[in-house]
């Protein structure tokens, strides 16, 4: 066992860190004489889950959104009639054993398995990778997989940019191998995790669990889910929640024109929300949450819908990628001619770059996509009959995609971040997820770990 694997396990057994195992809600033991009044702060996956399960077990519940929609970082886009988008997540990460599959199954949703194999890699010049390119490209991948797993059994944390340099300066990299590094660390690394390579943990930005299997993609829209969890809860829209006062035996919530007051409050407050202080809380919060919170980043992944009169592109493959001479730009595409056989790309931006473009207007965006997809198949193809794009960074309700580790980040501050507070204050939220966070599915379990904290509590 590896420095890094003894570290992950002793945090997993709760050794040297305030432990809260990661219990199911079949685990729940006894129950609590009911009812109590629980506010929920948030209507996005984590509190409408945990919103659902507590009135299913007799709990007055309210669930207070600052916008006029719920569902938050789930939000299915209806602007074009006949093909629900999701602005926000669109996949079931690992469907195997994954407990959104068996919800989306409840909420009749139909899912379309996609696969990262399923693939077009574009080179530089705009051509399809060649297959001896594609090898050299594979190893490098391994090798720089390796020179990661060295830098993650070291002692000092570092940043995966640093990881980078370093093994840059060992194999000598030439233009193609730059090029070649930087498509790996857009691809592989900010568009997955959301953070840029500058500030990644090295250490730690990995250290989430997956589900095994293919991803699903809503052919109607994650938006099902969310409906399906919202049935008959009593949710009060364009609430913006202000101050939370704690300090008395029940907890008042302050939206500027309403005050709430319940037993016990969940907090679903995106990371990126309690990063900027838009909620007061008092007495203030306890110094191990507001170290998690500093402790901790959020990450930037935008989206860009463009619809064409007919495809253009391979219909037979889910993923375009590109390898790009500027880091970063219009590296992967989701093609979904194949999934749901309409001629739409959706294009990503993540980490620097996403956040760049958030200053942008919709026609500088929209350009620039384009100019890509000119150079990959031409200058004659047909300009988007529409598009829709996201700014989830400027986002006041989101301020971010979904949070990471940043360096000096390890998962015992999401543990802090997790941690109920005078048996009146419970965290939930996909980033207070220690085995899940940045997926909807962390959000989900973490809605119901906060449940189980309260109801053994
Ligand atoms: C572009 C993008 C793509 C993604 N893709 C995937 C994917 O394919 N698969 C996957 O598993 N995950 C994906 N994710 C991550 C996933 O969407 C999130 O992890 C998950 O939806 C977070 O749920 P949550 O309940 O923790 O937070 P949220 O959904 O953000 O819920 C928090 C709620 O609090 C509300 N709120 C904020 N401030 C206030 C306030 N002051 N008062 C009252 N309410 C407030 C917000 O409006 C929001 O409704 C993606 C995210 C993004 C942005």
């Amino acid at each position: 066992m590896n420095r890094r694997s003894l570290l992950r396990l002793l945090v997993a057994m709760g050794l040297g860190v305030q432990g809260l195992g990661q219990v199911r809600a079949s685990d729940w033991g006894g129950k609590k004489t009911v009812p109590e009044r629980v506010i929920v702060i948030g209507a996005g996956l984590a509190g409408l889950a945990a919103a659902r399960e507590l009135q299913d077990q007799a709990y007055e519940v309210v669930v207070l959104e600052g916008r006029d929609r719920i569902g938050g970082r789930l939000w299915t886009s209806t602007k074009w009639a006949d093909i629900p988008l999701d602005m926000g997540a669109s996949w079931i990460h690992g469907m195997d054993g994954n407990p959104l599959t068996e919800l989306a199954e409840a909420a009749k949703a139909k899912l379309i398995e996609t696969s990262y194999d399923s693939n077009q890699i574009y080179d530089v010049d705009g051509r399809e990778l060649s297959d001896e390119k594609e090898k050299r490209l594979d190893r490098l991948r391994d090798q720089f997989q390796r020179a990661i797993e060295v830098a993650q059994d070291a002692e000092k944390d570092t940043s995966l940019r640093q990881v980078m340099d370093r093994f840059q300066s060992r194999v000598g990299a030439d233009e193609e191998v730059t090029q070649m590094l930087n498509f790996i660390a857009s691809s592989n690394l900010e568009q997955e995790y959301a953070g840029s390579v500058e500030k990644m943990s090295a250490q730690w930005f990995d250290s989430a669990e997956e589900f095994d299997g293919d991803d699903g993609l809503f052919a109607n829209g994650y938006q099902q889910i969310v409906k399906f969890l919202a049935r008959d809860l009593t949710i009060k829209t364009s609430q913006i929640v202000q101050r939370v006062d704690w300090e008395q035996d029940q907890v008042r919530v302050n939206t500027g024109t309403e005050e709430y007051i319940a037993d016990r409050v969940i907090v679903t407050l995106p990371l990126g929300v309690l990063k900027a202080g838009r909620v007061a809380f008092s007495p203030p919060l306890p110094k191990t949450i507001s170290q998690a919170i500093d402790g901790l980043d959020m990450g930037v992944l935008n989206k860009c819908y463009l619809r064409f009169p007919k495809v253009f592109w391979p219909d037979d493959v889910d993923w375009l990628e590109c390898i790009t001479a500027k880091h970063g730009e219009w590296v992967e595409w989701v093609s979904f001619a194949r999934a749901l056989n309409v001629p739409v790309l959706l294009g990503f931006n993540a980490a620097d770059r996403g956040r760049e473009i958030e200053a942008w207007s919709d026609q500088e965006i929209v350009g620039s996509a384009m100019a890509t997809l000119r150079h990959l198949f031409g200058p004659n193809i047909p300009e988007p009959t529409s598009y829709q794009l996201t700014r989830w960074a400027s986002d006041p309700f989101a301020l971010g995609a979904y949070s990471y580790n940043p360096v000096g980040a390890n998962p015992k501050l999401r543990r802090q971040l997790a941690k109920p507070v005078a048996g009146k204050l419970y965290f939930a939220g996909e980033a207070t997820d220690q085995e899940y966070f940045g997926t909807a599915h962390g959000a989900y379990l973490s809605g119901l770990r906060a449940v189980e904290e309260i109801t053994s509590d």
